[in-house]
């Protein structure tokens, strides 16, 4: 970490905390008996990780995974903070994915049902996508490229994207996702960074119904030398014109389509690369996360059906997460093919053409299970209930939600819009859909802190328990794991399958960031509480922490208690210096689209709302109302950069937003209403 603090970041929770103050928090919801009945997984694999981890994660990797040689040690951790997982066992991840599937008689069986967003589709089944699959790694080989060799994908949310990830796993190669909706000179040092020898790419893809370019971001990344990239394949997507360098450049049409079907794949050992891929940059420069095979594979695919209790003969699934971010890795592209399932993939946003495009696809493709991000959540809350209303929902069964807390407030409009709702005629559900919220990171890999939904009694707001064979806790200063009730640092206590192997080329800035602070464990850099159940609420950056006159208050909290105002969609919460109180809370609001207050009444009103909900002391000094927040690829709030705003600096490093212009629109707002 930057800046490691001295103190435990949270006190023991006190009365008129927003945790204990929040309306939802006495709620839970418990499963209902025949979800319990009929659930993969039950109750039974806690005790069993319990008794004896290394072998839970054992018999979990031979029931999951297909080896093509068996392992002889479940865990080599005899040199910290490096862990070798699965030692001696050779696999493939895209045999894992495919190929054995169609062998065991699921070939017809659709994987993916492709929306663009201009309303074009493709499906695939098993034994369609196995075919193109070998198709590109044929290509990719005919190109020169070989097991170890990197390659930097810059591609849109098309199936090709997986093709392409799952081909490079084939053949061995490592691949470095570049989400598309990033600069020319991001792309450039991630291609440096990594040495790639090819690049992966389209014309353009489509972004509220017109074309948007991503060749012309590729052309001048290479444009200079300086790197290592002998070719470009590129997927012609959005027929727009692009610039061409013979001998470099090759349609994807040509080289993949031309390329033979038949390709054997061999296994690799358990612990070769199987990708890079880099932070969101939410706290600092992003770090090339380095993850490995055996054991990633092993922990997405149980996660994917335990914490979404995937029935993969019945269930359609649909993750919202862009390939370029980790959930799109891990739960779009690797565990939803090992564990054979049929996903939806979209290309789009979720308000092209209209307001209603992701609950007309959950109707079109009867979704069963839904994976997105809170931030998505909001912004349909701000929008209105409305819309939603108008479709079918009623196959929704799982809810999940990942990448930064879901305030209670979003939780529950999530379970009572969406998990609850028949649709159209605004019919309750039976069984209202779980939902549950997954606390990982691009550096776990895969999901660590999760409800179990035919087991954990839910409670809006709050991951609330590690998941089995994950030792996470809740730690004070000096290491030591605090009691129920009060809060701290989170940190991983012993060594987890997906864990990351290391930032690509920088072992020293890998053992600094995450095991310096407490040396034997893994300091996540977050912040949480364990509640009187026992159960964790992450309560944000440590970074972030405020100390207001001595106090020390989450952003987290304060954004919930913001965001539980009927008047409130959004909100943002940085402590900024102040000569008096040493910091000051500041709140940056986006206002619901029915609000009709917009001026100085609300922001009065919404300071004497969060004095209520928490105290007075957490009462922001300033709020400011603007039209947008910036957020990055995985729609995660850039605090960082609100701080800046806040402190009166320009603001710094914005490289990883998914829209670079939205920085120029804030403080425009903040000058027009000065
Ligand atoms: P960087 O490390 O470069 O600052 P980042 O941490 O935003 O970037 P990610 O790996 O995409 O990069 O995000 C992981 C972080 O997201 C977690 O450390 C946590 O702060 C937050 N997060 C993810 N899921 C949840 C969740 N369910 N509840 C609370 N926080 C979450
Ligand atoms: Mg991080």
């Amino acid at each position: 970490m930057s800046n490691p603090p001295t103190a435990a970041p949270f006190g023991p929770l006190q009365h008129g905390d927003a945790l204990e103050n929040l309306s939802y928090e006495d709620s839970k919801f418990a499963p209902s008996a025949e979800f319990a009945r009929n659930a993969v997984v039950g109750a039974e694999v806690y005790a069993e990780a319990d008794a004896d981890r290394p072998a839970f994660w054992a018999r979990q990797a031979r029931e999951l995974l297909t080896w093509s040689r068996d392992f002889t040690q479940t865990l080599d951790w005899s040199d910290p903070p490096f862990a070798k997982w699965f030692v001696g066992g050779e696999i493939n991840a895209a045999y894992n994915a495919l190929d054995r599937h169609v062998e065991n008689g699921l070939g017809d069986r659709t994987a993916i049902f492709f929306e663009g967003e201009p309303g074009d589709t493709r499906t695939y089944t098993y034994a369609q996508l196995t075919e193109e699959v070998k198709k590109a790694a044929n290509a990719f080989e005919s190109l020169g490229l070989a097991k170890g060799d990197r390659v930097a994908v810059y591609l849109p949310m098309i199936p090709e994207a997986v093709i392409t990830l799952l081909a490079c796993a084939r053949i061995g190669a490592v691949h470095s996702v570049v989400f598309g909706g990033f600069s020319a000179d991001a792309l450039r040092s991630r291609i440096e960074d990594a040495e790639a020898r090819l690049v992966v790419t389209a014309d353009g893809t489509w972004r509220r119904g017109k074309p948007s370019a991503l060749k012309p971001a590729v052309d001048e990344a290479l444009s200079g030398g300086g790197h290592t990239v002998e070719n470009v394949v590129v997927v012609r997507r959005n027929g727009q014109e692009v610039d061409w360098h013979q001998g470099r450049d090759h349609w994807w049409a040509d080289t993949v389509g031309a390329a033979s079907n038949q390709h054997t794949a061999v296994g690799h050992d358990a612990e070769h690369p199987l990708f890079i891929l880099y932070t969101s940059g939410t706290t600092g420069r992003p770090k090339g996360i380095l993850h490995t095979t055996g054991g990633y594979l092993t922990q997405t695919a149980f996660t994917h059906q335990a914490v979404f209790d995937l029935h993969p003969d019945t269930d359609v699934y649909w993750c919202t997460a862009d390939i370029g971010w980790v959930t799109g890795h891990s739960y779009v592209a690797y565990a939803p093919l090992i564990n054979a399932a049929t996903q939806v993939m979209y290309e789009g946003t979720p308000d092209s053409p209209h307001q209603g495009r992701w609950w007309e696809i959950i109707e079109k493709y009867k979704v069963s299970i839904f994976y997105t991000a809170p931030t998505a959540i909001r912004t349909f809350m701000k929008w209105g209930r409305d819309i939603p209303d108008r479709y079918d929902l009623s196959s929704l069964r799982v809810l999940g939600s990942v990448g930064e807390s879901i305030n209670p407030e979003a939780w529950m409009w999530y379970r009572d819009v969406i998990g609850d709702n028949v649709g159209k005629n605004g019919e309750k559900k039976d069984n209202p859909a779980p939902i549950v919220d997954t606390w990982w990171q691009t550096e776990t890999g895969a999901q660590m802190i999760a409800p179990l939904p035919g087991v954990t009694a839910t409670k809006p707001g709050s991951a609330q328990v590690p998941l089995p064979g994950i030792a996470v806790d809740v730690v004070d200063e000096a290491g030591e794991s605090v009691p129920d009730g009060h809060g701290g640092f989170l940190v991983i206590r012993e060594p987890w399958p997906a864990m990351l192997r290391g930032i690509w080329g920088d072992p020293e800035r890998f053992k600094d960031t995450y095991w310096s602070r407490f040396q034997t464990m893994y300091f996540a850099g977050d912040g949480a509480k364990k509640d009187e159940d026992g159960d964790i609420w992450l309560l944000g950056r440590v970074d972030d922490v405020m100390n207001i006159s001595g106090h020390r208050l989450s952003t987290t909290e304060i954004e919930s208690a913001l965001v539980s105002h009927p008047a409130v969609a959004e909100a943002a919460v940085v402590g900024a210096a102040d000569e008096t109180t040493g910091q000051a809370v500041v709140a940056f609001v986006i206002l619901r689209c029915d609000a009709t207050d917009t001026g100085d009444a609300i922001v009065q009103e919404l300071r004497t709302h969060v004095g209520k909900e928490i105290g007075p002391i957490a009462k922001p000094k300033t709020i400011l109302v603007v039209p947008e927040l910036p957020k990055t690829r995985s729609g995660k709030i850039m605090r960082r950069l609100l701080k800046d705003v806040a402190e009166g600096r320009e603001a710094g490093d914005a490289t990883t937003l998914a829209d670079n212009t939205i920085m120029q629109t804030i403080t425009d707002s903040l000058k027009i209403r000065k």
